[in-house]
């Protein structure tokens, strides 16, 4: 199946906005599906990290928790699909006029409830930030570029997806994503795919029977939510200008920009802070993207190499006559 390394804005459609499906020859894809993960409505209740462990047999990977937060998985990996991030964060409290507070701040979460005590305080002065993480399933996915068996493929839906029975685990495809997805699985022992390369499939299955993602699905409050990538962008972007307004200025789109450095994700985020915050990479890119570059290169040198030989060769043969 044809594809392109890094195909500008613009791809074999004219005008219209680049199609990785088509791109990587689906000749009539259906819209290309996504997620939109709205992390303000999350109570991390992790729904989505079970049901995906689930529908997708993913054997348990961590009971424990880690001992730096609520987490117990600690981030994505061969048997984590779908991390659900716990990050505690103090803010400067507002004082009861509403501006900066004039005390020293101790670094101690307050015990009372966030409007418990209007007079003294409108808000606790520390706030839990919770985002499921998964895939970005990226338009221009690099861990797809480096596989030499064909174990991951674009499917018709625009996603990318690893096939562990066709995984060789050379494990090219660990270090090739920018955010750390993709993994080798590495337990328990027996499990068949042991060794193997590991991330969400977007429930390509479910997909293909016209279902709904296992994750999206058993999630309580519609943080995660799934559907056309087109649908998805215009209504995350009318989310965001409500939060902007009612005063969540730190709130932003992440992974939506089809200008970012992956071409856009299948997979797009509703941050309350900047993504550094949540462990997630400000300008990510394709790590595959100098790569024909650098054949080109390869190749040239290769040619003056030979053709050096060659010269000595045949000045070789003329000396000694
Ligand atoms: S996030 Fe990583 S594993 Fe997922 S498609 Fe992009 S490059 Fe591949
Ligand atoms: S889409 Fe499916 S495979 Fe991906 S995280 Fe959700 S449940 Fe897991
Ligand atoms: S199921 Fe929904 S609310 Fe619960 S942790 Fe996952 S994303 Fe958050």
């Amino acid at each position: 199946m044809g594809r392109s390394f890094f195909s500008p804005g613009t791809g074999d459609t004219g005008t219209a906005p680049f199609d990785p499906a088509r791109d990587a020859g689906h000749t009539d894809p259906p819209p290309r599906k996504g997620f939109f993960t709205d992390t303000s409505v999350c109570i991390g209740c992790k729904a989505c990290e079970v049901a995906c462990k689930e529908w997708n047999a993913v054997p348990e990977d961590g009971i424990a928790l880690t001992g730096m937060s609520y987490d117990n998985t600690g981030g994505l990996g061969g048997s984590t699909w779908r991390h659900v991030a716990f990050i505690e964060q103090q803010l400067p409290a507002p004082a009861p006029d509403g501006g900066r507070p004039d005390t020293v701040d101790l670094g101690m979460p307050t015990a009372t409830l966030p409007g418990a005590d209007p007079e003294h305080r409108e808000h606790a002065d520390f706030r839990w930030l919770m985002e499921s993480d998964v895939c970005k399933h990226c338009t221009h996915a690099a861990c797809l570029d480096v596989c030499p068996t064909g174990a991951l493929f674009r499917t018709e839906f625009g996603t990318v997806v690893v096939q562990d029975d066709i995984c060789n685990g050379c494990g090219y495809c660990v270090p090739a994503c920018p955010y750390g997805v993709i993994d080798r699985r590495d337990g328990p022992a027996g499990d068949p795919a042991v060794g193997l390369a590991q991330k969400c499939t977007l429930c390509y299955d479910r997909l293909s029977d016209g279902m709904e993602p296992a994750c999206a699905k058993a999630c309580p409050t519609q943080s995660i939510q799934f559907g056309d990538l087109d649908e998805l962008r215009e209504r995350a972007q009318g989310r965001l200008d409500m939060l902007v307004e009612s005063g969540e200025t730190t709130a932003q789109l992440y992974g939506h920009d089809p200008d970012n450095g992956v071409g856009g994700t299948g997979a797009f985020f509703l941050l309350l802070d900047e993504p550094e915050v949540y462990g997630l990479p400000p300008d990510p890119v394709v790590t595959t993207k100098d790569l024909p570059g650098m054949w080109r290169q390869a190749a040239f040198a290769a040619a003056a190499l030979l053709g050096g030989a060659a010269a000595a060769f045949i000045g070789g043969k003329g000396g000694r006559r």
